[in-house]
């Protein structure tokens, strides 16, 4: 059957560019449907306060590429844009330790232990990994808190993907191509403004639109910006090996008229939430009925939570650095990184409030309400200077809590009594904890010790949810459809010539920031298939 194109790819992130370029690369013509806009430098937001450039919510006129969803147990944190995540991700990128391999519905699919080095490698080359060569006075003051808690051994610099300049070299100054042997764009070093989670003005971080997709476009991939894909369903036999049909329509404007694009492999590379959302949706729509029952189980998070401490009045100027700079163990499960924003973007300051220890629910809400009083009576600049949102960004480390311990969610398609129009996606399961007890007294003892005052989110405080930039799996691996969606090559059980290649496949808690695993699993999926014009056995012969 004749196909507008070979490959659609759904989502241009981490899972979505490695898959573009690696199928581009094999001889395939591609198209990457991205419902995010394209961003430049020159267009990006110069501050939080900017929300209509900063956050996704394009039915409210806001078509920014950061977006948060609220679920009952969690409150995710997303990237939507031509680049997907990386245009508005911290840029550290670190590898799981050996054992969550061991652990999950992957543990013993494939010799990962074996296997996985050598596309880390490729991911680590490929998103110009190296260590942070700028850190700044809020890595200074985490430094200063491990020490107070005799943990300064554990500490380190983050490894991130930006350009430092050299030896000598003005920050700012633009450099040829620095990474692909002059096949890649120009780029700028690292001014060390902070603002990488806005998206980066100075072109110094290496976001997917500078590597992967870049070459992937260079190569003849397509991408589809401001394109939403809402229906997948096979073109012939029910297994999709005759091919697919995408079905888009514009994700700005939806009373646009809706395309649909033929193709012969599908690969979703949407996020672990914008996956399991669409194949939700196919699954009970009856577009693609073979999908496995277990979709939407096994979602986890790192169980984070962001907490800080803020020092009002302070001269010094926190803000500066790299967006995550450094991190420290407080034991085998929990790390704590010093994240920051840019100077100017005080809006997280308006969630931010002081940080009361005990049990979650009431009892902590009136304890936070006698800690607030008792600081507004002893000491009110500083609580007055504490709770402004402006100078938020100088003022404050924020401290990202992530532990690795084994939880999982699910998330389902339901029809709720106050949306009577269409299932949403919602999450069921037991609670992620919002209140990580030992960052917390880390937190405290720090900010004791270093002259701040510690705080914690008032989304914390009020609804005990835990926030989550680190959303993951949901279309796991297993060795069975009755226990996950794909296979240990990222195929999808049921159906021929599709794959999952995002957040949704990672099947362990990685207890470490999770884009360079999906990178290099995606690449791992990629080294499967096979160059264009040579035929594959497909998955359900080979099982057979
Ligand atoms: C503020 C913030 C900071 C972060 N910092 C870090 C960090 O420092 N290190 C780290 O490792 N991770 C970090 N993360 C997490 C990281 O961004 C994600 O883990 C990563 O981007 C996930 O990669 P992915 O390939 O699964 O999908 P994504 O990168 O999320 O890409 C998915 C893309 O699919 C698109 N899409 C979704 N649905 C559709 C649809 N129906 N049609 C068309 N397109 C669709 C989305 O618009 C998006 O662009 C951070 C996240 C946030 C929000």
């Amino acid at each position: 059957m004749r196909t507008d194109t070979d490959y659609i790819v759904i989502g241009s992130g981490f899972g979505g560019s490695v898959s573009a370029l690696r199928l581009a690369e094999k001889g395939y013509r591609v198209t990457v449907i991205e419902m995010g806009r394209r961003w430049h430098p020159e267009t990006l937001p110069r501050s939080t306060w900017d929300v209509r450039h900063w956050i996704w919510r394009p039915r409210l006129g806001l078509n920014g590429f950061f977006n948060i969803r609220f679920f009952r147990h969690v409150t995710t944190l997303h990237g939507h844009a031509v680049g997907g995540g990386s245009i508005t991700y911290g840029n550290t990128l670190i590898a799981p330790p050996p054992k969550v391999w061991r652990q999950g519905t992957w543990a013993g699919l494939a010799d990962w232990e074996h296997i996985m080095p050598r596309h880390f490698e490729t991911a680590r080359r490929m998103l110009g990994v190296n260590e942070n060569r700028e850190p700044g006075e809020a890595d200074a003051r985490l430094m200063a808190m491990a020490r107070a808690c005799g943990l300064e051994r554990t500490y380190r610099r983050t490894e991130v993907a930006t350009l430092f300049a050299g030896e000598g070299e003005q920050p700012g100054a633009e450099r040829p191509d620095p990474y692909f042997g002059g096949e890649g764009p120009a780029r700028r070093t690292c001014t060390a403004c902070g603002g990488c989670m806005i998206g980066c003005r100075y072109d110094a971080k290496n976001t997917l639109d500078r590597n992967y997709l870049y070459l992937a476009e260079k190569r003849g991939a397509r991408v589809l910006a401001e394109t939403k894909a809402i229906d997948i369903r096979p073109l012939g036999a029910a297994d999709g090996r005759d091919g697919y049909a995408v079905t888009c329509e514009p994700s700005l404007d939806r009373l646009g008229p809706k395309r649909v694009h033929t193709c012969r492999g599908v690969v979703f590379a949407a996020s672990s939430v914008g996956t399991q959302e669409l194949l939700l949706r196919m699954k009970d729509n009856g577009s693609l009925p073979r999908l496995s029952d277990a979709l939407g189980n096994d979602v986890r998070t790192n169980a984070e939570s962001l907490i800080g401490v803020r020092y009002p009045g302070t001269s010094d100027d926190l803000s500066k650095g790299v967006a995550i700079g450094s991190g420290v163990h407080l034991d085998e499960h929990t790390h704590v990184q010093a994240v920051r924003y840019p100077d100017g973007s005080g809006t997280l300051g308006l969630l931010t409030t002081v940080m009361t220890l005990g049990a979650p629910g009431p009892r902590r809400i009136l304890a936070w309400l006698a800690a607030l009083g008792r600081m507004m009576a002893t000491r009110p600049i500083t609580t007055a200077r504490m709770l402004l949102p402006w100078r938020f960004s100088r003022e404050t480390v924020i401290l990202l809590c992530m532990q690795s311990l084994e939880s999982s969610l699910k998330m389902r398609l339901k029809r709720r009594w106050f949306w009577p129009f269409g299932k949403l996606l919602v999450t069921e399961g037991d609670d992620v904890p919002a209140f990580i007890p030992e960052a917390n007294a880390f937190a405290v003892k720090g900010a004791e010790a270093t002259g701040g005052v510690a705080a914690t989110s008032l989304i914390e405080i009020l609804f005990n949810i835990s926030i989550t930039a680190h959303c993951m799996g949901g279309a796991v691996m297993a060795r069975t459809p009755s226990q996950g969606v794909c296979d240990e090559k990222c195929r999808v059980f049921g159906y021929e010539n599709m794959l999952v290649c995002d957040g949704s496949v990672l099947s362990a808690n990685l207890g470490v920031n999770p884009s360079l695993t999906i990178t290099a699993l995606a690449e791992h999926a990629m080294s499967y298939i096979p160059e264009a014009g040579v035929s594959s056995p497909g998955r359900t012969a080979e099982a057979a």
